[in-house]
């Protein structure tokens, strides 16, 4: 690999900035002039390709205005009907939110994947993408050299196919299987490519650390997509340290692992190794677990994964395990496209702010109010009446609900993502993550989004820290059961020292209640005060709760490397798993102020 890679990177980065506005138009002109024959656009466009009329006559749309397209498609027709460009088979995505509903209206167990058409150039961009989040983190870590390797946990999910004969894999796992993807994780990455493919999360999990532990003095940099996947990695960790060791002593993998790829990978690597083993038994015996990612990796830089959003929640806890190694959360992306990358990577998670490239998909923002202190409720979801804003033409400060374009039949399609302006690198704007739209919790006529509630947790979880208990997960329920409705939060709660949960003060609890009560917005205290919502509850459940809880939107078709914990649960089947392991119920004592 040449040295100082990166600083093509940079370069790119610098010129698609500047030239922001020129290089959207020519996208949007380039993908509208390819697709113009489609039926879909032409039903508004009537074979024209004008930007202002594509704004003034194609829809704002979701996935359920797509779906009897692709569904068309799925079911064998041409797939002109949305694209023109040829499709190799789909992207699928699985929405927590709505899947579970699904469940319920459907009765069925089962959920249905989102699918976006895949093309050639997906690939490709997401190999331009990869380069250009990783340059700025190279600026400042140095590049990989021979004999560096990366400790990503990586999981592909099974491919379906579709009645046309087509087939839909989640877009790590398209990733994931290009030959030169394939080529780099033998070189650079510790794991195994047949444990990232093997079908079992579990025997995966079991058999990425293994090797990570092997070459643990190799290791430069340990990361996941999403940071809760990294903590589930390293809880696994805690939890199956003394068989990790105990394999690596007789050069053996544990029977447990069955999988014939995990074993015959295994097998090339593995030759007793008593002293290696003893090492890191040492350092996993310690009482307290915090650094022990440095102490276990001690060459690792950092340590990458997404910390924004939904993931904010995870920073504390990971920041425990790196103890001194950065957190970096280096871009923002979905299934559908590629979006921003930080240039800052050095600066604290919760700061992070992803500068758009032009140069990847064509962008609208709809701006979205966001006033939960006045008294009438205006986080509105009626923005097909507002206006969209240019990429280059945001203004800081201010709050947008992302549109994309792209040219796998995408067309003004809302992501569900809502973002603020934070400021401008060259002509490009910088969001932050503000939250994933319509994911609110509502008993009643309010509305209580993700950040809503992340901001009030935050607030009543630090009358635990002097106890000594850390919130490790938590996630809220809508309970309608009994008139009037009321929140319930589910929170599972871990001691700073040591694994195991001393006795809860009820009082605190209580106290815990009543602050977040007191945290959330205007209308739900007014809404209180009125008894039109029921006292908030908290309800503690067992430790690994959540671990089951992502056990069951994997096994139900999840992508482990995709997981994102939902904010707020709908699904009966979710809501058993969480009430069945509660080990205590606590209620605000009295209405918020
Ligand atoms: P998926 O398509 O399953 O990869 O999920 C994509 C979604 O994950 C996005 O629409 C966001 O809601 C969330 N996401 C991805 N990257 C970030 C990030 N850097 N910060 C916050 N949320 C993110």
């Amino acid at each position: 690999m040449e040295t100082n890679w990166y600083e093509g990177g940079l370069r790119l980065i610098e010129e698609v900035t500047t030239n922001a506005e020129q290089i959207q138009d020519e996208l949007l002109s380039e993908i509208l002039t390819r697709n113009a024959g489609t039926e879909y656009l032409r039903r508004f466009l009537h074979g024209q390709t004008d930007k202002q009329l594509f704004k003034k006559n194609v829809p704002v749309v979701t996935y359920e205005d797509l779906k009897p397209y692709i569904d068309r498609i799925a079911n064998g027709e041409r797939s002109d009907v949305l694209l023109a460009e040829p499709i190799t088979g789909f992207l699928m995505r699985h929405e927590h939110v709505a899947f579970v509903c699904l469940q319920i209206f459907s009765g069925t167990s089962g959920g249905q994947p989102k699918l976006t058409p895949d093309i050639a150039e997906v690939a490709n961009k997401w190999q331009l993408f990869r380069t250009l989040y990783e340059s700025p983190v190279m600026k400042h870590f140095g590049d990989i050299n021979q004999g560096d390797k990366r400790m990503e946990f990586l999981f592909a999910r099974p491919e379906i196919e579709t009645p046309s004969g087509l087939t839909a894999t989640s877009v790590s796992t398209s990733v994931y299987k290009k030959s030169g993807f394939k080529a780099m994780l033998r070189k650079f990455h510790t794991s195994p490519v047949e444990a990232i493919f093997c079908p079992e999360p579990e025997q995966s999990l079991y058999c990425q650390l293994l090797f990570g532990l092997i070459q643990r003095d190799e290791v430069i940099l340990v990361g996941s997509a999403f940071a809760s996947t990294v903590l589930r990695a390293i809880k696994f960790l805690e939890n199956h340290w003394q068989e990790l060791c105990s394999d690596i002593k007789a050069g053996l993998i544990s029977h447990r692992i069955t999988d014939s790829g995990c074993r015959s990978a295994a097998s090339l690597i593995m030759k007793p190794n008593p002293q290696l083993a003893d090492m890191i038994q040492n350092i996993c015996k310690s009482k307290s677990w915090e650094g022990i990612i440095r102490k276990l990796w001690p060459k690792a830089n950092y340590v990458r994964c997404v910390c924004t959003g939904v993931m904010s929640h995870y920073t504390e806890e990971l920041e425990f395990y790196c103890r001194g190694l950065p957190l970096v959360s280096a871009a923002y992306a979905s299934s559908e496209a590629q979006y921003g990358i930080n240039l800052n990577p050095l600066c604290k998670p919760a700061d992070a702010s992803y500068t758009f490239l032009p140069n990847m998909a064509y962008f609208e923002f709809l701006p979205v109010k966001n006033d939960h202190d006045e008294s009438i409720e205006m986080r509105s979801n009626d923005n097909e009446d507002t206006e969209s804003v240019d990429l280059v033409n945001v203004k800081p400060g201010h709050r947008y609900e992302l549109l994309v374009t792209t040219s796998t039949g995408l067309y003004r399609y809302k992501v569900g993502d809502v973002l603020m302006v934070t400021g401008f690198h060259n002509n490009a704007p910088q969001f932050q993550f503000v939250e994933r739209q319509n994911v609110a919790i509502s008993v009643d006529q309010e509305k209580t989004s993700e950040a809503d509630l992340f901001k009030a947790v935050t607030e009543a979880k630090a009358l635990l820290d002097p106890l000594g208990f850390v919130l490790t997960e938590y996630t809220s329920y809508a309970d309608t059961s009994s008139a009037p409705g009321h929140y319930v939060l589910f929170w599972e709660l871990k001691q700073k020292e040591g694994n195991h949960c001393k006795e809860l003060d009820p009082k605190i609890m209580v106290e815990c209640c009543y602050r977040l009560e007191e945290s959330l917005h205007y209308t739900y205290k007014i809404y209180r005060k009125k008894n039109i919502i029921a006292p908030l509850e908290i309800r503690v459940v067992k430790q690994g709760t959540f671990d089951a809880l992502m056990d069951h939107y994997v096994s139900k078709g999840a992508s482990l490397s995709q997981y994102k914990r939902p904010s707020c649960i709908k699904s009966k089947e979710a809501l058993k798993i969480l009430d069945s392991r509660v080990m205590g119920k606590f209620f605000s004592p009295k209405s918020p102020l």
